[in-house]
């Protein structure tokens, strides 16, 4: 065990191996557990090490989260207190957004580039909307009862375990924690076991902005350990999960056996419908970005494109070149577009997709091999060259599985009723697409779309404000401004009579 200090940090591309390891009220903690290689989905060498977090580190992260909760001044900061250290948070994050970036790409793979523009201001920005959002919040006042006034104050709820996945671990993390601590809650974070340099010193950066120590808590570790005795903890008051819909239902029925409140991000495989009425031009580059960017590991990956007939010929057809064109190497690249796959597992699943499924009539238009000629230096990476497939119909496995990579499937529809059927005809209900500048088709869309986001002629604008997260097995919850408020804090109301009450006299004989 050792103070933090983030100055310690390796500079950065010094090369020399990662280790992550818990953080325990303010205190660096190597780990009882297993001590895990990472791996670098770049090259396939090692980028470091994970010191595991066994079911001992894990409680005594959930005692301090508790007492930093129950014995200090820390739920009752005060507004404007609160606000200077999101803000010095979004101060920090921009500050090493370049370290911060170069962690994640290390154990990600996902173009660096596109991990500093994009997730890490996400980050940065996350702090900042919280700042804002707290300073605007108002309360409900009930005064319909004669002679009283109630008034609902809101509180926080006390410990919050937050569960991130590997695909955008910073992006999404920041916005759990961001969260957990503009409404006064204490956390323990828990990382995918696949990624967790960035989000190690991501922590380190929390405390140097002035966190309190055992506000943040940080255990490392696989899911079936780390994550499974983190929710099993009886000091945990609230639990927010970002990951497979499997795991969400694992988890959620063991936070139903204690009656701990959750929120669910789960799973997608959403539907980029593009009518013939459509900016055709502006609808192939969103439709190539909704599933190819990110390396194509995104919960709202665009998957399933349906395109009217009208207009399919032409369209898959440019879609495909486009697809053969793109920029496949050295996530550290600044020309790469699409880097390697998170690990070798996950490549192998991919590309068992792409060829189990002509075997269901699915036409493989392009990609579903390894791409060739790379560099010496990565050619144990894990990359795949981006698939597109035609299915002939939704009920395909690969119109139903959530693949989770570059793997585009494209149907090809005659009508309304057919398109919005199919699109629905799906367990999941993240996001959709509707690609149309024909106003009475875009109105009956967003309407008839059973998912929790629909984005006309626009492609992944996340609206802060607003509420984000799934209908049916893609989640249950939501996450952004006022659906946060309403998930980290607990209602209270207070009743007030105007004048003294005469209350009933019990126990007294006339
Ligand atoms: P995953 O479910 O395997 O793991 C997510 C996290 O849960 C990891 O930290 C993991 O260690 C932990 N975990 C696993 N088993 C656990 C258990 N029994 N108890 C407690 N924790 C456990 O998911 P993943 O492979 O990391 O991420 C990919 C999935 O996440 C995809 O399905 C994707 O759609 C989904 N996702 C959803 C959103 C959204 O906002 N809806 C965003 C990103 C990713």
């Amino acid at each position: 065990m050792h103070d933090l200090n983030p100055h310690e940090n390796q500079p950065a591309g010094s090369g020399a191996p990662e280790a992550a390891h818990s953080i325990v009220a303010g205190k660096e903690i190597q780990g009882t557990g297993r001590t895990l290689d990472i791996s670098n989905p770049a090259t396939g060498g090692i980028a470091g090490t994970l010191c595991e977090a066994g079911a001992d580190v894990v409680a005594d992260a959930v005692r301090a989260a508790r007492q930093a909760f129950d014995r200090t001044d820390w739920p009752r900061w005060s507004v404007p207190r609160r606000q200077a250290l999101l803000l010095a948070v979004r101060d920090k994050i921009v500050e090493h957004a370049d370290e911060l970036a170069r962690l994640e790409c290390l154990a990600l793979g996902v173009p660096l580039r596109e991990l500093k523009s994009r997730h890490m201001m996400r980050a940065a920005e996350n702090f900042r909307f919280f700042a804002e959002f707290i300073g605007q919040a108002r309360g409900d006042l009930y005064d319909q009862t004669p002679g009283y006034r109630s008034i609902v104050t809101r509180e926080p709820v006390g410990v919050a375990a937050l569960i991130a996945p590997w695909n955008a671990p910073v992006a999404l993390a920041s916005m759990k924690l961001a969260a957990a601590l503009a409404f006064g809650n204490t956390c323990v974070l828990k990382p995918s076991e696949q990624t967790p340099f960035a989000l190690h010193l991501f922590v380190r950066l929390l405390h140097e902005a002035g966190v309190p120590d055992g506000v943040v808590n940080l255990v490392n570790g696989r899911g079936d350990v780390t994550g499974a005795a983190l929710v099993a903890q009886d000091g945990v008051d609230l639990i927010s999960f970002t990951g497979g819909t499997g795991t969400g239902r694992l988890i959620m029925a063991e936070a139903g056996r204690r009656l701990v409140p959750c929120t669910m991000e789960l799973g997608g495989k959403s539907a980029n419908i593009v009518f013939a009425s459509a900016d055709r031009d502006r609808a192939l580059d969103a439709a190539l970005a909704s599933i190819y960017s990110n390396n194509g590991q995104q919960c709202l990956a665009g998957s399933r494109i349906f395109v009217d007939r009208a207009i399919a010929d032409d369209f898959i057809s440019d879609f495909v070149d486009r697809a053969r064109n793109i920029r496949i190497g050295d996530p550290n690249d600044a020309e790469t577009e699409l880097g390697p796959l998170a690990s070798a597992a996950h490549r192998d699943r991919v590309l068992r997709f792409a060829h189990t499924a002509p075997q269901d009539g699915v036409e493989i238009l392009t990609g579903g091999g390894v791409p060739a000629g790379l560099p010496d230096e990565i050619s144990g990476g894990y990359y795949i060259d981006p698939i597109a497939a035609l299915a002939p119909g939704n009920a395909n496995v690969v119109c139903q599985q959530e693949i989770f990579g570059p793997f585009a499937t494209f149907q090809i529809f005659d009508s309304y009723d057919e398109v919005v059927t199919a699109a629905n005809a799906t367990e999941f209900g993240l996001v959709s697409y509707v690609w149309s500048d024909h106003l009475p088709t875009v109105e009956r869309a967003v309407r008839d779309l059973r998912s929790g986001v629909v984005w006309v002629n626009t492609t992944m604008t996340r609206e802060l404000r607003a509420p984000f997260g799934g209908f049916k097995s893609s989640g249950v919850g939501r996450e952004g401004g006022e659906a946060c408020e309403r998930f980290y804090t607990e209602p209270k109301t207070v009743t007030v009579p105007s004048a003294p009450i005469e209350p009933r006299r019990m126990g007294v004989r006339p």
